[in-house]
């Protein structure tokens, strides 16, 4: 049984810094993945660059946040005023990093699973914002992924990693549990996500909002949402089973009409404006995860 005697906040700040590092390359993938012309979508190979002066980007004008800070915001070669979103997606995805073994026990399937859905949630949430894209080049590999993470626990379902909680206590945690918890309380496991419940997450992710949308689309003459919407609610039907996933799609569309509305009613918007559902979606997530079994206990609590 492997043992992970590390405290909490020393793993919190090793992570960081991988975090702050990989909220760099989140950057390049909001920046090119929505790109129209393909080469400029490469996210691999291009080496980093100034997207108005073409420039590349110096090593020491590359490191997260500190080099936005020193530079105070500008490109080192034209002066173009750097977006504040460079250096905010790189402080979230270094606190999403920081965050996750005092969320999910470290070390485990669950927790990899809940920091990929993190740090995909982030770049969608951008991408999504700045050019209404939500791309495939993300969202059909996390499909797969979220089917694929339900297969250790068949394998290896007595599998065990001992965490450490601080004061000495140790926690032994199923190193392959697949499933929601309510964080931070650990032994408040939920239902485990099995190969059936993410088939169907998958399924009914995207096939649900389509018919939604065709019903939709005779009243209103309009799309409500765009296909991506249905990709992302596939994948994270995938990840969490169809359960979370109608849960986060009900969160979303909650969002959503908090926005929309008084958008409408200050005559800002019109019920054709277009708003980036993957945005609430992405926001929808984290509590369902983290909170969901929770929440729908507390919700049952009310209905009775
Ligand atoms: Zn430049």
């Amino acid at each position: 049984m492997p043992t992970i005697d590390l405290p909490p906040w020393f793993l919190s700040v090793i992570l960081a810094a991988f975090g702050l590092v990989l909220g760099s390359f989140a950057n390049v993938l909001i920046h090119r993945l929505p790109q129209e012309e393909p080469e400029d979508r490469n996210v691999a190979t291009k080496p980093s660059h100034c997207p108005s002066c073409k420039a590349p980007i110096r090593w020491y004008h590359n490191i997260p946040l500190l080099a936005w800070i020193w530079l105070r915001g500008k490109c080192a070669a034209c002066g173009w005023r750097i977006p504040v979103r460079y250096p905010l997606v790189e402080l979230l995805s270094g606190l999403i990093f920081a965050a996750s073994p005092w969320l999910f026990p470290f070390g485990t399937l669950i927790w990899l699973k809940g920091l990929i859905c993190a740090y995909a949630l982030l770049v969608l949430f951008f991408t999504d914002l700045t050019e209404f894209i939500l791309p495939d080049a993300l969202q059909f590999p996390l499909m797969a992924l979220g089917v694929l993470f339900t297969l250790p626990q068949i394998f290896w379902p007595a599998h065990a990693t001992r965490i450490w909680l601080g004061s000495n206590q140790l926690l032994s945690v199923d190193t392959f549990f697949n499933g929601l918890q309510a964080a931070p309380a650990w032994h408040l496991f939920g239902q485990p996500v099995d190969w059936k419940t993410s088939l169907i997450g998958l399924i009914l992710g995207y096939g649900g909002p389509a018919l939604f949308n065709q019903i939709f689309k005779w009243i209103r003459k309009t799309d409500g949402l765009g296909m991506g919407d249905f990709k992302m609610l596939a994948w994270i039907g995938a990840f969490w089973g169809w359960g979370p996933m109608l849960g986060i799609l009900f969160g979303g569309a909650f969002l959503g009409t908090l926005v929309g509305l008084p958008l409408i009613l200050m005559r800002r918007a019109t019920g054709k404006t277009m708003l980036p559902f993957g945005c609430a979606l992405a926001l929808a997530t984290p509590p369902i995860v983290l909170y969901g079994p929770g929440l729908w206990t507390a919700y049952l609590g009310l209905v009775q």
